[in-house]
């Protein structure tokens, strides 16, 4: 006898390399390679609830980073994934589905399951582009779609314009997920087209250049009217008081984090440029991991994980075959990747 729901029983668990490999030098989930914000936690009563509504966070937040918003327009989660499952659950219904682009992030679809509601996968063209006419083709019963800029894995911005004809799909909530904007730039960010649409929310993570993945942070920008439903069905404290207090603080210090994404974007380019030297191809991101190509992306990726450094194989999936992701390390870290690779040349074909 099985309890266990069908579509539970049916599903493929969000898996990372990590989960296969405990220890290891991991440049495989593109964390920032090191903890740069000063954290301070003493004296923090850890016998009372935690802010339910983060109302402070989410204040600091749009005093900090959203010039154009207020706290009413900033929801604040256990990381964005968090998010991700929240938006599924308020707005797509059963007999509804979430749209996402192939390659994307897969964790759209894990919640789409786990949430009982359908996945359209819609691919990017071969340059990596959004093919809208697919899209649009694919529009009936779509609730959501997910776009991603920059794109995890394959690197690259959503192009203004292709964002805007999407914008006009009405029947739609347009999430642009901007987990790795830090590294493009807040430029290249789209938060501010919120003002002229009410159908677009832009979700965002401290968990990358700010360094903090360990503490579970990530936010949501939209018109107060799409917050206030993400308020009202998230657990009564979603944030634990220790999350709420460091983000405080580290918004604090926002002026060091253009100091510690440009050094981060000179270890990538310093990296990039040694592949280069080795032959190996690159396909350019704005993101903080490299794209690396290999005739025999398993063979490389297992003699990594043999000399203890576990890089993600991305190879399987479309527009990326041969494909490994190396998120940016230390210096020490690439310098050691590079020196197996050097080594792995020696005697293999890459
Ligand atoms: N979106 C994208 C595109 C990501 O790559 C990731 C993390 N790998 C997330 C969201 C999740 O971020 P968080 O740690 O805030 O849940």
């Amino acid at each position: 006898m099985t309890y266990t729901k069908k579509n539970i029983i049916d599903l493929k668990p969000y898996t990372s390399a990590r989960d296969i490999h405990k220890k290891g030098i991991f440049l495989d989930a593109n964390e920032s390679a090191t903890q740069w914000l000063n954290i301070k936690l003493d004296n923090i009563d850890l016998n009372r609830y935690p802010e339910s509504d983060s109302l402070s966070v989410r204040e600091d937040i749009a005093n900090y980073l959203l010039p154009n918003f207020v706290a009413k327009n900033v929801f604040f989660g256990s990381g964005s994934d968090e998010i991700i499952d929240l938006l599924i659950r308020a707005f797509v219904e059963t007999n509804e589905n979430i749209m996402m682009m192939d390659p994307s992030y897969s964790v759209y679809e894990v919640q789409a399951n786990i949430n009982n509601v359908g996945v359209k996968k819609i691919l990017l063209n071969q340059d990596f582009s959004l093919n809208i006419q697919d899209i649009k083709n694919n529009i009936k019963n779509t609730k959501l779609i997910f776009l991603c800029n920059p794109n995890n894995p394959t690197g690259n911005l959503v192009n203004k314009d292709q964002l805007l004809e999407i914008l006009e799909i009405k029947s739609a909530l347009i999430i642009v997920d901007e987990a790795y904007i830090e590294y493009a730039g807040y430029n290249n960010s789209y938060v501010d087209l919120i003002k002229d649409y009410d159908n677009l929310v832009v979700i965002r993570t401290f968990s990358k250049a700010w360094g903090l993945a360990g503490i579970r942070a990530g936010y949501a920008v939209a018109r107060e009217n799409i917050i206030v439903e993400l308020l009202k069905i998230k657990d009564s404290y979603n944030v634990s008081t220790l999350t709420q207090e460091i983000i405080r603080q580290a918004l604090k210090q926002t002026s060091k984090l253009q100091i510690e994404v440009d050094r981060l974007l000179q270890l990538k380019n310093e990296l990039e440029n040694s592949l280069i030297e080795m032959e190996i191809p690159i396909i350019q991101t704005q993101a903080n991991f490299v794209l690396a190509k290999f005739t025999k992306p398993k063979d490389v990726y297992e003699y990594l994980v043999q000399n203890g450094v576990i890089v993600r194989d991305r190879s399987n999936l479309p527009h990326l075959s041969g494909i490994i992701r190396i998120s940016i390390g230390t210096k020490q870290q690439n310098d050691l990747l590079i020196n197996l690779l050097k080594n792995y040349l020696k005697n293999n074909e890459c």
